[in-house]
């Protein structure tokens, strides 16, 4: 399971996020995946900010407690940082099917009783919701911040990605709000098209395999829900404060969407 000689997933992100929880054999596999896509630190930090952002604007609406669904490992900014830092009753359960992540996150939130992680496959809502690990501090009664940022896309079209979600918006209260990011081709041009491609190829061994969505296939998974301004975004560019000086020359700034739907 804990294997310090194989790279992870997780690790991984956590090295293109500049955070501690990562080891040689994580960071020689990130420098080869980031030759592909030298903008890959961007990438990740892009995703992080949207989440950040996203995270701000249920605390704005009044949501204590959330659900992060394929969170990787609980730090660089992750959601309990931002929603602790504003309300530090905020509960938040995290959720990663990766025995390593979740081996790192439980020593990470360890103290903290508002944040728990727990090992589970996120394309299981019913069982997930049901789960009483994720009931000891979520009520799905009241209004839930989903986070499901750099998740959906490890979810293939043969596994239902618009159900999973659903199964998600069925059984949380009114009120509640998912913000989802997602990796994207539809807007990359000649060689930022080309390095995505060879980014998804050398993620191949880490991972499965990791799927892009075009806006209407993102804009998809919130059936049922309504959109919040200004609907699927470029990732960097959703709700960015107006003084944000946003890299947009980077190949990453074309490489991801972002969105936030609430439950009705
Ligand atoms: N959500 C964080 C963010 O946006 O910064 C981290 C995203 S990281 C790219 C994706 C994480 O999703 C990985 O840690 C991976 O193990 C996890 N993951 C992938 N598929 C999953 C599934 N079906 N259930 C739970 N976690 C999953």
């Amino acid at each position: 399971m804990y294997d310090p000689d194989t790279a992870n997933i997780a690790r991984i992100y956590d090295y293109y996020l500049g955070g501690a929880f990562n080891l040689p054999a994580d960071r020689a596999r990130a420098t080869r995946i980031q030759s592909t896509l030298p903008s890959m630190e961007m990438l990740a930090r892009f995703n992080r900010g949207f989440l950040r952002r996203s995270v701000a604007f249920m605390l704005d609406r009044g949501i204590t407690q959330f659900l992060d669904l394929g969170s990787g490992l609980p730090t660089a900014g992750n959601t309990h940082e931002v929603a602790q830092a504003r309300s530090p009753e905020a509960r938040v359960v995290y959720v990663d099917h990766d025995p390593v992540a979740v081996h790192h996150g439980e020593r990470i939130l360890d103290g903290n009783p508002n944040a728990a992680m727990v090992g589970a496959d996120a394309r299981r809502p019913a069982e997930l919701l049901a789960d009483p690990r994720v009931l000891d501090l979520i009520d799905l009664d009241r209004p839930l911040g989903l986070v499901m940022t750099g998740v959906m896309v490890f979810v293939g079209p043969h596994e239902d990605p618009v159900g999973m979600v659903k199964g998600y918006r069925d059984r949380v209260a009114p009120g509640s709000v998912v913000a989802l990011s997602h990796l994207t081709d539809e807007r990359a041009e000649g060689e930022a098209k080309a390095q995505i491609h060879a980014m998804i190829e050398a993620y191949k061994g880490v991972v499965e395999q990791l799927y892009v969505r075009d806006r209407a296939e993102v804009e998809a998974l919130f059936e049922g829900m309504e959109l919040v301004e200004p609907g699927v975004a470029l990732m960097p560019e959703w709700r960015a404060r107006p003084d944000a000086d946003i890299p947009t020359g980077s190949p990453a700034h074309h490489l991801g969407y972002g969105a936030v739907g609430v439950v009705g």
